[in-house]
């Protein structure tokens, strides 16, 4: 499970674990943000609309959800995860804090990875960078930033993204550690 601020990289982190660690599953949240330019329902996100969302929550269809910047609904159906764990893939949730939390009551024996920005400048210059948000928004990301930051103690691995391939190799690397070390003691 890798969790961390916004603009911290874990979208970049987990393409290129995409790209380069066929083996590992990388689950496709729901969200009722719209689509940026560039991005494929399906592939990045399974976009839906309020209606459908609610839907899933009462069908017990995700695993976890949360209200993600104070504007748009993001969650991990379950389904998915589930078959991918039975199938013994090692799996990649990338969520924010608040799912992370909820993961963990379901999940406690999953691996929590916080990802960090390797200095608070540097994640406000990524999140400018970027161009993808309004200065309103922009705001509001940090604020919530503020209080993910907070949190890192309450993960079991600390991963700066000074780099991003690094990162995801060393987050590839703690996964595939901790499913020999499940499978040893099992
Ligand atoms: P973005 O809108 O930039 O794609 O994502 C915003 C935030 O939503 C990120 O911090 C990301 O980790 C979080 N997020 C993406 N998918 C999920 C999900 O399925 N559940 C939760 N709780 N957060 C998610």
């Amino acid at each position: 499970m890798l969790a961390g601020p916004t603009a911290v990289g874990k979208g970049t982190v987990s393409a290129y674990v995409r790209d380069t660690h066929p083996e590992v599953w990388i689950s496709v949240s729901v969200t009722t943000r719209a689509a940026r330019p560039g991005e494929a329902d399906g592939v990045h996100y399974r976009f839906v609309d309020d209606t459908r969302f609610d839907e899933m929550i009462a069908a017990g269809e995700l695993l976890e959800w949360a209200v993600v910047h104070r504007t748009a609904r993001y969650g991990t159906p379950r389904q998915p995860v589930e078959e991918a764990l039975a199938q013994g893939r090692p799996c990649l949730l990338e969520i924010d804090l608040q799912g992370a939390r909820q993961v963990k009551e379901s999940m406690p024996d999953a691996l929590f990875v916080f990802l960090a920005p390797p200095s608070w400048e540097e994640l406000v210059r990524r999140l400018v960078g970027r161009g993808t948000e309004s200065e309103q928004e922009r705001t509001r990301r940090l604020e919530t930033a503020v209080e993910e930051l907070a949190a890192e103690k309450e993960f079991d691995v600390t991963l700066v993204n000074t780099e991003i391939h690094a990162a995801a190799d060393e987050l590839v690397a703690l996964m595939s550690s901790r499913r020999t070390t499940d499978s040893e003691s099992a």
